[in-house]
């Protein structure tokens, strides 16, 4: 059994998380207390709300940032960092459904925004341990079958080339013989996400964004003349436009929109730091991993040598024992792979709400030309939020070279209402994990 360490209460929920306990500078913002016209009010301070509002401010905007906690508090703050191109959904799946064309041009957008947070980071020297490979492992040879295949189609159709593995070099890579073989990708790579997020804080705050920290907006409202009106708790924002970007955390400030998506959780552990000979011995390869299949597990080493592993069954209830199965499942899933690490003491333990559509493809849009909005990133967010945040300050700036895509995927991927989303989430993603896990065993 893990030996949790247990030092309760730090974090706003009973989870301990490894990147807001060791952050460093950790700036604060002020709550908004006094009402304030913008032309651009931004919901929500996790990648989408402050790459938009960077972007928005590279562009001559005004921009107020509005966050119900701290900046990254939401997933931005707690995911495994992976920086990854494409989507959820399987890039062949969106080829047959959408056409080659969309699959195309879609895809080589997360290629272009993963290429732009690499530059970012380079630009403003951003501290966040960024460091690139990815590899992407078979859990069997049905799944290495299909591995190889997809990226036949990414080199083919997309022209994204990476490399296939077999399982020898996946063992020497990975430091486990349990797979089938891998798909190496060097241009993708991992980075700490709360450092990272920060990081764009304050820059934004540099060029002048307004950040607002423990300000929740309430209500979201469009007024006789035209203006949005943003209430919060001490104050009134009034702006021309807004960018909804709460994702998972947004509740029912668009009620329309909640109907889009289930939210799902899923749970992260890190280890202690781990001793040399362990540290060589687990993930030699020191890439970002995750596994070709449903419901995987995604783990990589993180700067200060510890092995942070997230996955296993996702919790279906709030419930705290639900909670507590769910990270016991990922220790479980961890010591299948690294049996090595049964004696290793777990220290942190986290967890972080997505939400999920039907097609499994994030919903880019805008609401009477006034709420522009990006959610639904399916657990794959890091990558196309940036890409969303790109889109939607083009958009609003009118900026024909990066606002009309050709063709418009953002418009091609928008789907219907998932029944009962919102009233029955824990339900339907008790039916989606079973079907998941029939999937993958087949
Ligand atoms: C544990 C975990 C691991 C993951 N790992 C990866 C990974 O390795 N790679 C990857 O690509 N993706 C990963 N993801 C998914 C990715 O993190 C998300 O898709 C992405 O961070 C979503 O960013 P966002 O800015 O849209 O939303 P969030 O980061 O969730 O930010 C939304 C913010 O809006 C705020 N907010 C909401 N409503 C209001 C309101 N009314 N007023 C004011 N503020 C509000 C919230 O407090 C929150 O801070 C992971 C997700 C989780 C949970």
């Amino acid at each position: 059994m893990p030996t949790f360490i247990n030092p309760r209460d730090r974090f706003p929920t009973d989870d301990l998380c490894l990147y807001r306990d060791k952050l460093k500078e950790n700036r604060n913002y002020p709550n908004l207390d006094k009402n304030k016209k913008t032309r651009i009010c931004v919901i929500g301070a996790g990648f989408t709300g402050l790459l938009s509002a960077y972007y928005l401010k590279e562009y001559g905007f005004d921009v107020v940032v509005v966050e119900r906690h701290r900046v990254g508090w939401g997933a931005s703050g707690r995911n495994s960092g992976q920086v990854i191109p494409g989507y959820n959904q399987d890039i062949r799946v969106i080829a047959r459904k959408y056409g080659e064309d969309i699959a195309k041009v879609s895809y080589q957008a997360t290629v272009e925004a993963l290429g732009e947070i690499r530059r970012l980071i380079e630009k403003h020297s951003i501290d966040c341990d960024f460091k690139p490979g990815l590899t992407i492992t078979a859990t069997n040879k049905k799944s290495n079958d299909d591995l190889g295949d997809h990226i036949e189609f990414l080199r083919e159709k997309v022209g994204y080339k990476t490399d296939f593995i077999d399982a020898n070099e996946t063992a020497k890579d990975i430091g486990t013989t349990l797979y089938e073989g891998a798909m190496r990708d060097n241009f993708a790579g991992c980075f700490n996400p709360l450092k990272y997020i920060t990081s764009i804080a304050a820059i934004c705050a540099e060029m002048g964004v307004e950040i607002y920290e423990e300000t929740p907006a309430l209500i979201l409202k469009k007024t006789a003349s035209g203006k949005m009106e943003i209430t919060t708790p001490k104050a009134i924002i009034t702006a021309d436009k807004v960018i909804a970007a709460g994702d998972a955390y947004q509740g029912r400030l668009l009620p329309n929109l909640r109907k889009k998506y289930v939210l799902l959780r899923t749970s992260m552990l890190a280890t202690e730091v781990l001793s040399d000979d362990l540290y060589e011995q687990i993930l030699p390869s020191n890439h970002a991993v995750f596994e070709w299949q449903n419901l995987t597990n995604y783990y990589t080493k993180t700067a200060d040598k510890r092995l942070i592993f997230g996955g296993g069954d996702a919790p279906l209830t709030r419930n705290k024992s639900e909670e507590e199965k769910a990270f016991k499942s990922v220790y479980g899933e961890m010591i299948k792979l690294y049996p090595a690490l049964q004696n290793i003491h777990i220290t942190h333990w986290w967890g972080g709400y997505f939400s999920a559509t039907l097609n499994e493809l994030p919903q880019i849009g805008c609401i009477d030309n006034k709420i522009h909005y990006a959610l639904g990133f399916c657990g794959h967010g890091v990558v196309p939020t940036h890409m969303s945040a790109r889109l939607m300050a083009a958009r609003i700036a009118e900026d024909k070279n990066l606002s009309q895509e050709n063709p418009d995927f953002a418009k091609a991927f928008r789907t219907g209402n998932i029944p009962f989303a919102g009233k029955y989430d824990h339900h339907l993603v008790g039916l989606g994990m079973i079907w998941h896990k029939i999937k993958d065993m087949l």
